[in-house]
Protein backbone atom coordinates (compact mmCIF):
# COMPACT_ATOMS: atom_id res chain seq x y z
CA UNK A 1 0.00 0.00 0.00
CA UNK A 2 1.09 3.53 -1.05
CA UNK A 3 1.12 5.13 2.49
CA UNK A 4 2.55 9.10 2.21
CA UNK A 5 0.82 10.12 5.00
CA UNK A 6 2.12 11.91 7.74
CA UNK A 7 1.06 10.95 11.16
CA UNK A 8 0.26 13.60 13.38
CA UNK A 9 -2.75 15.13 16.03
CA UNK A 10 -5.72 15.63 14.69
CA UNK A 11 -9.15 16.44 16.38
CA UNK A 12 -11.95 14.42 15.02
CA UNK A 13 -15.85 13.74 15.80
CA UNK A 14 -16.99 10.17 15.09
CA UNK A 15 -20.31 9.77 13.90
CA UNK A 16 -22.02 6.34 12.98
CA UNK A 17 -24.56 6.14 10.43
CA UNK A 18 -27.53 3.52 9.21
CA UNK A 19 -26.79 1.04 12.18
CA UNK A 20 -30.25 -0.22 11.58
CA UNK A 21 -28.34 -1.24 7.68
CA UNK A 22 -30.08 -0.40 4.24
CA UNK A 23 -33.13 -2.96 3.47
CA UNK A 24 -31.55 -4.85 1.34
CA UNK A 25 -27.91 -5.78 2.31
CA UNK A 26 -27.54 -9.04 4.15
CA UNK A 27 -25.72 -9.45 7.36
CA UNK A 28 -24.02 -12.04 8.97
CA UNK A 29 -26.49 -14.69 9.70
CA UNK A 30 -27.69 -14.62 13.84
CA UNK A 31 -26.32 -10.87 13.67
CA UNK A 32 -29.05 -8.45 14.29
CA UNK A 33 -29.11 -4.29 14.34
CA UNK A 34 -30.08 -4.46 17.83
CA UNK A 35 -26.47 -6.66 19.19
CA UNK A 36 -24.57 -4.58 16.69
CA UNK A 37 -25.97 -1.25 17.95
CA UNK A 38 -25.73 -2.01 21.37
CA UNK A 39 -22.23 -3.57 20.26
CA UNK A 40 -20.65 -0.45 18.92
CA UNK A 41 -22.28 2.22 21.44
CA UNK A 42 -20.62 0.03 24.03
CA UNK A 43 -17.02 0.50 22.15
CA UNK A 44 -17.55 4.11 21.73
CA UNK A 45 -18.33 4.02 25.33
CA UNK A 46 -15.31 2.87 26.34
CA UNK A 47 -13.59 5.43 24.81
CA UNK A 48 -15.35 7.83 26.38
CA UNK A 49 -16.52 8.68 23.37
CA UNK A 50 -20.78 8.75 25.13
CA UNK A 51 -23.21 11.58 23.31
CA UNK A 52 -21.92 10.31 19.90
CA UNK A 53 -24.57 10.92 17.00
CA UNK A 54 -25.59 8.41 15.23
CA UNK A 55 -27.77 8.62 11.87
CA UNK A 56 -29.89 6.13 10.58
CA UNK A 57 -32.83 5.87 8.17
CA UNK A 58 -35.67 4.74 9.60
CA UNK A 59 -37.60 2.78 6.22
CA UNK A 60 -36.95 -1.01 7.93
CA UNK A 61 -38.98 0.45 10.77
CA UNK A 62 -42.42 0.18 8.22
CA UNK A 63 -41.73 -3.81 7.91
CA UNK A 64 -39.48 -4.79 11.25
CA UNK A 65 -41.07 -2.48 13.78
CA UNK A 66 -38.62 -4.29 16.31
CA UNK A 67 -36.25 -2.97 14.66
CA UNK A 68 -37.00 0.00 16.96
CA UNK A 69 -34.76 -1.92 19.80
CA UNK A 70 -31.66 -0.64 18.02
CA UNK A 71 -32.61 3.15 18.29
CA UNK A 72 -33.64 3.06 21.69
CA UNK A 73 -30.34 1.23 22.61
CA UNK A 74 -28.30 3.83 21.26
CA UNK A 75 -30.18 6.51 22.89
CA UNK A 76 -30.06 4.32 26.28
CA UNK A 77 -26.23 3.50 25.71
CA UNK A 78 -26.04 7.68 26.35
CA UNK A 79 -25.36 8.65 22.50
CA UNK A 80 -27.65 10.78 20.36
CA UNK A 81 -29.68 10.41 17.29
CA UNK A 82 -30.43 12.56 14.25
CA UNK A 83 -32.61 12.86 11.05
CA UNK A 84 -31.04 11.07 8.24
CA UNK A 85 -34.53 10.89 6.42
CA UNK A 86 -36.88 8.05 6.33
CA UNK A 87 -36.03 6.21 2.73
CA UNK A 88 -32.34 7.18 2.56
CA UNK A 89 -32.32 8.88 -1.33
CA UNK A 90 -30.35 11.22 -2.44
CA UNK A 91 -32.14 14.93 -2.47
CA UNK A 92 -32.28 14.89 -6.27
CA UNK A 93 -33.94 11.72 -6.37
CA UNK A 94 -37.36 13.33 -4.66
CA UNK A 95 -39.77 16.58 -4.87
CA UNK A 96 -39.46 19.42 -2.43
CA UNK A 97 -42.57 17.83 -1.21
CA UNK A 98 -41.46 14.58 -0.96
CA UNK A 99 -38.26 15.08 0.77
CA UNK A 100 -40.15 17.19 3.67
CA UNK A 101 -42.57 14.50 4.03
CA UNK A 102 -39.47 12.00 4.12
CA UNK A 103 -38.17 13.76 6.64
CA UNK A 104 -41.35 13.93 8.59
CA UNK A 105 -41.90 10.42 8.71
CA UNK A 106 -38.41 9.83 10.30
CA UNK A 107 -39.65 12.87 12.84
CA UNK A 108 -42.89 10.66 13.31
CA UNK A 109 -40.63 7.21 14.34
CA UNK A 110 -37.35 8.40 16.09
CA UNK A 111 -38.60 12.35 16.72
CA UNK A 112 -38.84 11.56 20.06
CA UNK A 113 -35.44 10.56 20.51
CA UNK A 114 -33.80 13.12 18.47
CA UNK A 115 -35.55 15.53 20.87
CA UNK A 116 -33.61 14.36 23.43
CA UNK A 117 -30.16 15.40 22.43
CA UNK A 118 -29.29 18.93 23.17
CA UNK A 119 -28.02 19.98 18.85
CA UNK A 120 -30.80 19.00 16.45
CA UNK A 121 -28.90 17.66 13.43
CA UNK A 122 -29.91 16.58 9.94
CA UNK A 123 -27.68 14.62 7.39
CA UNK A 124 -28.07 13.91 4.24
CA UNK A 125 -28.15 10.71 3.04
CA UNK A 126 -25.03 9.42 1.43
CA UNK A 127 -23.96 13.44 2.35
CA UNK A 128 -25.63 14.38 -1.00
CA UNK A 129 -27.15 17.73 -1.20
CA UNK A 130 -28.36 18.02 -4.35
CA UNK A 131 -26.51 19.39 -7.71
CA UNK A 132 -28.64 22.62 -7.14
CA UNK A 133 -28.10 25.32 -4.77
CA UNK A 134 -31.76 26.31 -4.85
CA UNK A 135 -32.77 23.17 -3.75
CA UNK A 136 -29.79 22.47 -1.19
CA UNK A 137 -31.05 26.06 0.37
CA UNK A 138 -34.67 25.19 0.25
CA UNK A 139 -33.73 22.39 2.75
CA UNK A 140 -31.48 24.30 4.62
CA UNK A 141 -34.01 26.86 5.23
CA UNK A 142 -36.56 23.90 5.95
CA UNK A 143 -35.18 22.19 8.32
CA UNK A 144 -33.50 25.53 10.29
CA UNK A 145 -36.64 26.78 10.73
CA UNK A 146 -37.24 23.14 12.76
CA UNK A 147 -34.62 23.69 14.67
CA UNK A 148 -31.75 21.58 12.63
CA UNK A 149 -28.24 21.81 11.48
CA UNK A 150 -26.70 20.03 8.90
CA UNK A 151 -24.23 17.71 10.07
CA UNK A 152 -21.73 16.92 6.77
CA UNK A 153 -19.20 14.11 6.39
CA UNK A 154 -15.74 15.43 6.42
CA UNK A 155 -13.88 12.76 6.31
CA UNK A 156 -14.94 8.77 5.31
CA UNK A 157 -12.97 5.81 3.83
CA UNK A 158 -15.62 3.79 1.33
CA UNK A 159 -16.36 1.64 4.26
CA UNK A 160 -19.50 0.60 2.11
CA UNK A 161 -17.08 -1.28 0.40
CA UNK A 162 -16.22 -3.55 3.17
CA UNK A 163 -19.76 -4.64 4.36
CA UNK A 164 -20.52 -7.15 1.40
CA UNK A 165 -16.70 -8.97 1.36
CA UNK A 166 -17.31 -9.66 5.05
CA UNK A 167 -20.33 -11.15 5.11
CA UNK A 168 -19.41 -13.10 2.00
CA UNK A 169 -16.17 -13.91 4.32
CA UNK A 170 -18.44 -14.76 7.63
CA UNK A 171 -20.96 -16.70 5.14
CA UNK A 172 -18.04 -19.03 3.80
CA UNK A 173 -16.52 -19.73 7.47
CA UNK A 174 -13.49 -18.56 6.43
CA UNK A 175 -11.54 -16.76 9.67
CA UNK A 176 -8.09 -15.90 7.65
CA UNK A 177 -10.43 -14.31 5.25
CA UNK A 178 -12.30 -12.55 7.68
CA UNK A 179 -8.80 -11.19 9.48
CA UNK A 180 -7.70 -10.26 6.03
CA UNK A 181 -11.42 -8.18 5.62
CA UNK A 182 -11.06 -6.74 8.98
CA UNK A 183 -7.51 -5.82 8.93
CA UNK A 184 -7.44 -3.70 5.40
CA UNK A 185 -10.72 -2.28 7.19
CA UNK A 186 -8.65 -0.85 9.80
CA UNK A 187 -5.64 0.22 7.66
CA UNK A 188 -7.83 1.90 5.13
CA UNK A 189 -9.52 3.75 7.52
CA UNK A 190 -6.26 5.54 9.21
CA UNK A 191 -4.85 5.97 5.51
CA UNK A 192 -8.26 7.21 4.37
CA UNK A 193 -8.35 9.78 7.49
CA UNK A 194 -5.09 11.49 6.93
CA UNK A 195 -5.58 11.64 3.29
CA UNK A 196 -9.01 13.85 4.04
CA UNK A 197 -6.74 16.04 6.48
CA UNK A 198 -3.83 16.21 4.52
CA UNK A 199 -6.68 18.05 1.27
CA UNK A 200 -8.46 20.17 4.49
CA UNK A 201 -4.80 21.60 5.06
CA UNK A 202 -4.47 22.41 1.79
CA UNK A 203 -7.55 23.88 1.44
CA UNK A 204 -7.88 26.01 4.79
CA UNK A 205 -4.34 26.31 5.70
CA UNK A 206 -4.26 24.05 9.11
CA UNK A 207 -5.94 20.86 10.33
CA UNK A 208 -9.62 21.44 10.61
CA UNK A 209 -11.16 19.35 12.69
CA UNK A 210 -13.31 16.29 10.67
CA UNK A 211 -16.44 14.66 10.84
CA UNK A 212 -15.65 11.06 10.72
CA UNK A 213 -18.29 8.22 9.43
CA UNK A 214 -18.20 5.15 9.58
CA UNK A 215 -21.60 2.86 9.10
CA UNK A 216 -22.59 0.59 12.32
CA UNK A 217 -21.94 -2.77 10.57
CA UNK A 218 -20.65 -6.17 11.38
CA UNK A 219 -17.11 -5.05 10.41
CA UNK A 220 -17.66 -2.03 12.43
CA UNK A 221 -19.05 -4.13 15.96
CA UNK A 222 -15.67 -6.07 14.76
CA UNK A 223 -12.71 -3.56 14.15
CA UNK A 224 -13.83 0.29 15.89
CA UNK A 225 -11.57 -0.85 19.06
CA UNK A 226 -8.13 -1.27 16.57
CA UNK A 227 -9.25 1.49 14.63
CA UNK A 228 -9.46 3.91 17.39
CA UNK A 229 -6.47 2.61 19.23
CA UNK A 230 -4.61 2.94 15.87
CA UNK A 231 -6.00 6.63 15.75
CA UNK A 232 -5.39 7.25 19.18
CA UNK A 233 -1.37 5.94 18.62
CA UNK A 234 -1.44 8.97 15.70
CA UNK A 235 -2.13 11.65 18.20
CA UNK A 236 -5.72 11.73 16.80
CA UNK A 237 -8.09 13.52 19.60
CA UNK A 238 -12.10 12.62 19.53
CA UNK A 239 -13.73 16.07 19.99
CA UNK A 240 -17.88 16.41 20.17
CA UNK A 241 -19.82 17.38 16.69
CA UNK A 242 -20.68 20.37 18.47
CA UNK A 243 -17.07 21.58 18.73
CA UNK A 244 -16.39 20.21 15.12
CA UNK A 245 -19.77 22.37 13.87
CA UNK A 246 -17.36 25.31 14.80
CA UNK A 247 -15.27 25.24 12.05
CA UNK A 248 -15.63 26.69 8.49
CA UNK A 249 -15.09 22.71 6.84
CA UNK A 250 -18.15 21.18 8.48
CA UNK A 251 -20.70 24.53 9.00
CA UNK A 252 -20.34 26.38 5.29
CA UNK A 253 -20.89 24.57 2.36
CA UNK A 254 -18.91 24.36 -0.54
CA UNK A 255 -20.88 24.41 -4.40
CA UNK A 256 -23.19 21.75 -4.94
CA UNK A 257 -21.99 18.62 -6.76
CA UNK A 258 -24.08 15.59 -8.19
CA UNK A 259 -21.57 12.97 -7.65
CA UNK A 260 -21.06 10.10 -4.50
CA UNK A 261 -19.11 12.59 -2.54
CA UNK A 262 -18.62 13.96 1.08
CA UNK A 263 -18.26 17.87 1.78
CA UNK A 264 -14.74 17.57 1.69
CA UNK A 265 -13.98 16.13 -1.40
CA UNK A 266 -16.75 18.61 -3.48
CA UNK A 267 -14.30 21.50 -1.58
CA UNK A 268 -11.46 19.71 -3.47
CA UNK A 269 -13.32 19.59 -6.56
CA UNK A 270 -14.09 23.48 -5.99
CA UNK A 271 -10.93 24.16 -4.96
CA UNK A 272 -9.24 22.30 -8.47
CA UNK A 273 -7.73 19.74 -5.85
CA UNK A 274 -7.63 16.49 -6.18
CA UNK A 275 -10.22 14.67 -3.93
CA UNK A 276 -9.55 12.30 -1.41
CA UNK A 277 -10.46 9.01 -2.22
CA UNK A 278 -9.54 5.35 -2.26
CA UNK A 279 -7.18 4.49 -5.27
CA UNK A 280 -9.47 2.37 -7.71
CA UNK A 281 -7.35 -0.65 -7.70
CA UNK A 282 -7.28 -0.65 -3.76
CA UNK A 283 -11.34 -0.29 -4.09
CA UNK A 284 -11.51 -2.90 -6.50
CA UNK A 285 -9.26 -5.16 -4.21
CA UNK A 286 -11.90 -5.09 -1.31
CA UNK A 287 -14.89 -5.30 -3.29
CA UNK A 288 -13.72 -8.57 -4.87
CA UNK A 289 -12.82 -10.18 -1.54
CA UNK A 290 -14.37 -13.37 -0.51
CA UNK A 291 -16.19 -13.89 -4.16
CA UNK A 292 -19.49 -15.81 -3.84
CA UNK A 293 -21.40 -16.13 -7.42
CA UNK A 294 -24.16 -14.23 -7.42
CA UNK A 295 -23.11 -11.95 -4.11
CA UNK A 296 -21.02 -9.48 -6.06
CA UNK A 297 -20.52 -6.05 -3.99
CA UNK A 298 -21.79 -3.40 -6.56
CA UNK A 299 -23.99 -6.05 -8.32
CA UNK A 300 -25.52 -6.37 -4.61
CA UNK A 301 -25.83 -2.37 -3.97
CA UNK A 302 -27.45 -1.89 -7.09
CA UNK A 303 -30.22 -4.14 -7.90
CA UNK A 304 -30.81 -5.24 -4.09
CA UNK A 305 -30.88 -1.39 -2.67
CA UNK A 306 -30.57 1.60 -5.29
CA UNK A 307 -32.42 0.40 -7.84
CA UNK A 308 -35.58 -0.51 -5.52
CA UNK A 309 -35.35 2.60 -3.65
CA UNK A 310 -35.39 4.90 -7.09
CA UNK A 311 -38.34 2.70 -7.81
CA UNK A 312 -40.21 2.82 -4.67
CA UNK A 313 -39.18 7.26 -4.64
CA UNK A 314 -40.36 7.45 -8.40
CA UNK A 315 -37.11 8.69 -10.04
CA UNK A 316 -34.78 7.11 -12.79
CA UNK A 317 -32.20 5.22 -11.41
CA UNK A 318 -29.18 7.39 -12.53
CA UNK A 319 -26.03 5.67 -9.78
CA UNK A 320 -22.72 6.87 -10.69
CA UNK A 321 -20.18 4.96 -8.31
CA UNK A 322 -16.99 7.26 -9.79
ZN1 LIG B 1 -26.75 6.88 5.45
Amino acid sequence: MNDTRTDRPLKIAVTIDDFVLWDGIPMPEGTTPTDITRSVAKTLNSYDLTGTYGFSHTYRLENEPEQMEAFEAWAEAGHHLGNHTHQHAPLRWMSDEAFRCDFETAQKYIGHLIDAAPSKYFRYPMDMSSGCERRRGEVEKYISDLGYSTAPITSWFSDFAFIMPYFRATALGDKDLQKQVRDLHVSVAVDMLYKHADTAHALFGVDAPLIWLVHGTAICRDTLAPIFDAFLERGVEFISLDEAMKHPVNFSKPPCDESFTNQLQRFALAAGLPKPELEVEQLAEILNLAPIPDLDTITTYEESMLKPLAMRVGAEYDWDWS
